[in-house]
């Protein structure tokens, strides 16, 4: 996965402070953008490296937050990883007029 592909689902926003994020900045600047991992590495319960455990944030906003997930962070988490496995549920043959006519029904 490509970090460009997460700062475009974020569409370019903190995920930390909520701001917009300059995709011009460069160079270590405070508001140029960086990858966060939503459940920091230091966590014990570090999810690893996967699409639904990466935000983008301000380079700053990053270095500053705290090295253990709070609930905020486990509900973004857990948002993200609900949205990648809503997606994988079709298989992407389905055009998007037959996933609007196929209501889901989910196998018990
Ligand atoms: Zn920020």
């Amino acid at each position: 996965m490509s970090h460009a592909a997460v700062f475009e689902r974020d569409n370019w926003t903190c995920h930390l402070c909520g701001g917009g994020i300059d995709r011009t900045l460069r160079n270590k600047h405070p508001r140029m953008v960086s990858l966060d991992h939503v459940i920091p590495v230091s966590d014990l319960d570090y999810p690893g490296h996967v699409w639904e455990n990466l935000a983008a944030a301000h380079l700053r906003c990053n270095t500053v937050k705290g090295g253990h997930a709070t609930e905020r962070d486990w509900n973004l988490y857990r948002k993200l990883l609900a949205a990648r496995l809503a997606e994988r549920r079709w298989c992407k043959w389905w055009t998007p007029e037959e996933r609007n006519d196929t209501p889901l029904t989910p196998s018990a």
